[in-house]
């Protein structure tokens, strides 16, 4: 990007955020030819240019709604409203935004997902990991769900998920 102080095309990311509903990448830039630092905006889909990789090595743009409609399906008939699943995906966009900047990898996306349905729901999780992993055999799933059970929250996910969910129908 640019530098709108000297012109120079040399910066290094140092924060990025999503806003409204992952739609905004808000990237905070630090110039490494004048040292200034400043921001840019980017929309998802025009400036920005996301591909994701997918398992086969296929490239294909990246589409916020299949996130969601994945986990739609993890959390069908759970008690979890369709703002957490915005929420969910606005966090996974950031886990991505954060780390790249042209590609991710399918992977990548999938482990964010699971790791947020885990301490929002275990059994969304259970549903989207055994989709996602595609379990071999029984034990493997078997493993899966009692970790999920057995293992303590993680403690470094945000406050947002660790606050009841009573904003349900
Ligand atoms: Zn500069």
């Amino acid at each position: 990007m640019r530098c709108p102080y000297c012109k120079e095309d040399k910066d290094k990311v140092i924060d990025s955020r999503s806003s409204e509903g992952g739609r905004i990448i808000r990237r905070r830039r630090h110039c490494l030819a004048c040292d200034r630092r400043f921001t840019t905006y980017e929309k998802i889909g025009e400036n920005v240019k996301l591909n994701v990789i997918k398992k086969d090595g296929v490239r294909v743009p990246y589409d916020r709604a299949k996130v969601v409609g994945g986990l739609q399906k993890a959390c069908y008939k759970r008690a979890v409203s369709a703002e957490k699943i915005q929420e969910i995906a606005d966090r996974i966009e950031e886990d991505i935004f954060k780390q790249f900047d042209k590609e991710v990898s399918s992977q990548f996306i999938g482990h964010s997902a699971m790791r947020y349905l885990k301490s929002v729901d275990k059994v969304a999780y259970i549903r989207f990991a055994s989709v996602y992993r595609e379990f071999t055999d029984a034990g493997d799933l078997i493993d899966e769900v009692r970790k999920a059970i057995l293992e303590p929250d993680d403690p470094e996910l945000p406050d947002l998920f660790s606050k009841p969910l009573d904003n349900n129908q």
